[in-house]
């Protein structure tokens, strides 16, 4: 999961990074309310996930509360790479003395995590990498030996980082290490790391990704979940546990295993249709779990029919069929469907499946047969 610049610098904070004072912003007037309570001047910066946010327009100073008003009114509703600008973080400005680049990621090849720290911080580091790669000091770090603050001093002296910056900037190094490994990311970046006029060094951008394989242990991430670039439909997938992502189509779809689901949304593409989602409903496949499938399919307004596809593997093809009987009672279906139920004990299934069979419940022994039929029915629901 990447985080947004703000939820990234909340991140940090825990951690004990020093971050500027600031808060979002969903308007002109919540931008302006922040900005008096951070205290002026203040930066007003774009949430989106994309870099160069800078360059397109999507960081500026503000003075007072007019420029705020301006920048704000600006920024809201850019477009940065394809990324509709919907909220900002207002933050208290800094005076700037240096700009460096620190990072902590995975150094997957070496098994080993990956430091890197650069003096040419505030530009995009893979320039500085294409142009200048000597200009990257980089560290491998064993996860079990981990990062020392002797490690971090002898690498912000192999990058070249201003005197001035030195203790500062291994503190903070220590620090981003422990939020990196602690905190479950995968990567951690402070691009521009700051040093103030005082000698302060600062995190003035944040970019965080999670690790969601560790999401079990964070009940705290939740909260930037909540907030995030999800469609209305795969919320409420989130919130039922499936594995759902929302496709612009109009046939519904509902597979078991990942393999299963893609090759299904591929069928349905090549007969003429086009899938509203794609949804692994995994390798039980139990009334519950396919209830809550049909729930947000039937909750997606594209969709204009719907094509079950189930291989039954350990999962044998009756559990399934009863699984989808039981379902069918529960949820009201706005769509009609086509199920294909195939593999162990698909015989005994597709007898239990007769039970629901109707102009509006369609069994189909194949799965390219069952694709014709989803889009076919799709037609004639429009
Ligand atoms: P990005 O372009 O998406 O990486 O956004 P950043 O948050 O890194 O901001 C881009 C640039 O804006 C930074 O490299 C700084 O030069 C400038 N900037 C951001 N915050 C401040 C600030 O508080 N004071 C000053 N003077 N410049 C800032
Ligand atoms: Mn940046």
């Amino acid at each position: 999961m990447d985080l947004f610049e703000y939820q990234g610098k909340q991140y940090f904070a825990r951690f004990g990074i020093s971050v500027s004072p600031g808060g979002v912003a969903d308007s002109v007037e919540q931008a302006v309310e922040v900005a008096a309570t951070v205290g002026y001047p203040v930066v007003v910066k774009a949430q989106v996930q994309v870099g160069g946010r800078g360059k397109a327009g999507g960081v500026k100073l503000a003075a007072d509360a007019d420029e705020v008003r301006l920048h704000a009114g600006n920024i809201l509703g850019l477009d940065i790479k394809g990324h509709v600008v919907r909220r900002l973080w207002v933050e208290h400005a800094s005076d700037i003395a240096a700009e460096y680049y620190a990072s902590f990621t995975l150094n997957r090849p070496a098994k080993k995590h990956l430091a890197m720290v650069s003096a040419k911080g505030g530009v995009e580091i893979e320039a500085v990498a294409a142009e200048d790669p000597a200009a990257i000091a980089r560290m491998d770090i064993d996860p079990v030996v981990g990062f020392t603050e002797s490690d971090a001093r002898r690498l912000v002296i192999e990058a070249g980082l201003d005197e001035a910056a030195r203790d500062g900037a291994a503190k903070i190094l220590v620090d981003l290490y422990r939020c990196y490994e602690e905190g479950d990311a995968d990567l951690v970046e402070v691009n521009p790391l700051i040093l103030t006029p005082s000698g302060a060094v600062h995190a003035l951008d944040a970019k965080v990704t999670l690790d969601d394989n560790a999401a079990f242990r964070h009940p705290e991430w939740d909260a930037f979940r909540d907030i995030d670039e999800l469609d209305e439909r795969e919320r409420l997938a989130k919130s039922k546990g499936l594995q759902y992502v929302g496709l612009n189509g109009f046939v519904g779809i509902i597979a078991n295993g990942a393999g299963l689901a893609m090759s299904t949304c591929d069928v349905v593409n090549q007969v003429g249709g086009a899938p509203a989602n794609f949804l692994d409903v995994g390798g039980g496949a139990s009334a519950e779990v396919m209830a809550d499938a049909l729930e947000v399919i039937n909750s997606d307004s594209s969709v204009r029919s719907i094509f079950i596809n189930i291989f039954g593997g350990i999962t044998r093809g009756e559990e399934v069929a009863n699984g989808i009987v039981t379902a069918l009672e529960r949820v009201a279906m706005r769509a009609p469907m086509v199920i294909r139920l195939d593999g162990t004990n698909a015989e005994e299934g597709r007898a239990i499946l007769k039970k629901v069979e109707s102009a509006r419940v369609i069994s189909s022994p194949t799965m390219l047969g069952a694709a014709r039929k989803a889009v076919e029915l799709a037609g004639a629901a429009q």
